[in-house]
């Protein structure tokens, strides 16, 4: 038995073969889902069209999180896109995040008002608009809906900053939603990953430090892969979690635990 077959989804947010959303992605194909996938502009389109026919995938839209409503590309668009191509679909991958580079170190309180903006536009709203835009396609059968998020939205990881401020935003949001879109059988769920080498991970100031103080205190001793998130997302997207709503399912070797770590745990 193949766990989604029949199902279709659509996944935002793959930049390479080390995205988050490949990931899950590669997990989901193989349990028989069909894909599409939204990328960010052309240069993510060069990148991503081999890694969909490695699973004879073949529509892809591009969609960028920062343009609203009419304008062109929009999350409103794709979905209204997708439309044209599916009835229905039965889940989607909400992995993007943006914040400018150069607020990602240093101190939280220097953030400008321009990039908070941008980076909770982008990193939180989006996934609102994105459950608005999904709902028409999912309201007669139900679905599920999952985003990615960090435990820099719980507690302070260094430089996370204002990223760590639109994860908060976006848990919340996870959890509104959930209340919002279950009376028409719609799932809202997060997983909150452990770091990972990611493009949007090594934008952050000192990952290599977060990196291997992570993998030292967790109680697993090691960072997740995408192998882990993916099998826990299959569990978020497939029928196995009928009875999970509103959920930060912590896919993170148990990091999220730890409160003082062993002192041995601490040299690096
Ligand atoms: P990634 O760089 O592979 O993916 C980030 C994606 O965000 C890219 O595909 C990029 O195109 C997309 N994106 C950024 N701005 C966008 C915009 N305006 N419109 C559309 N797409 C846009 O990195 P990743 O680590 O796979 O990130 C996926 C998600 O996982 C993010 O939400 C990230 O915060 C989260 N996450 C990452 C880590 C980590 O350590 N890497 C840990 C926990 C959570």
């Amino acid at each position: 038995m193949s766990l989604m077959n029949n199902k279709k989804g659509v996944i935002m947010g793959v930049a390479n073969e080390r995205s988050i959303a490949w990931g899950i992605a590669k997990e989901l194909a193989n349990q028989g889902a069909e894909l599409t996938f939204a990328y960010q502009n052309e240069g993510f389109k060069k990148r991503l069209i081999p890694l969909m026919e490695s699973i004879q995938s073949t529509k892809c839209f591009e969609c960028d999180a920062s343009q609203y409503n009419d304008q062109p590309n929009s999350i409103e668009s794709l979905f209204k896109e997708i439309s044209y191509y599916w009835d229905e679909i039965d889940f989607v991958v909400h992995a993007l995040a943006f914040s400018d580079k150069e607020e990602l170190k240093g101190k939280y309180i220097n953030c400008s008002r321009e990039n908070f903006r941008n980076s909770l536009d982008i990193s939180a709203f989006s996934f609102t608009r994105t459950a608005k835009a999904a709902f028409p396609l999912m309201s007669n059968k139900g679905g599920s809906l999952l985003t990615l998020s960090y435990i820099g939205a719980e507690r302070t990881t260094p430089n996370y900053n204002v990223m760590g401020v639109a994860k908060a935003a976006l848990e919340a949001s996870i959890k509104y939603l959930a209340m919002d879109l279950g009376k028409n059988n719609i799932r809202v769920n997060g997983i909150s990953a452990g770091p990972m080498k990611t493009l949007a991970g090594s934008a952050i100031s000192g990952a290599r430090h977060v990196f291997r103080h992570s993998e030292n205190i967790a109680p697993l001793k090691f960072n997740p892969e995408l192998k882990e998130i993916g099998g826990s997302a299959l569990y978020l997207l497939s029928d196995l979690s009928s009875g999970v709503t509103g959920n930060i399912h912590h896919v993170d070797g148990g990091l999220h635990t730890v409160a003082i770590p062993k002192p041995n745990d601490i040299n690096e």
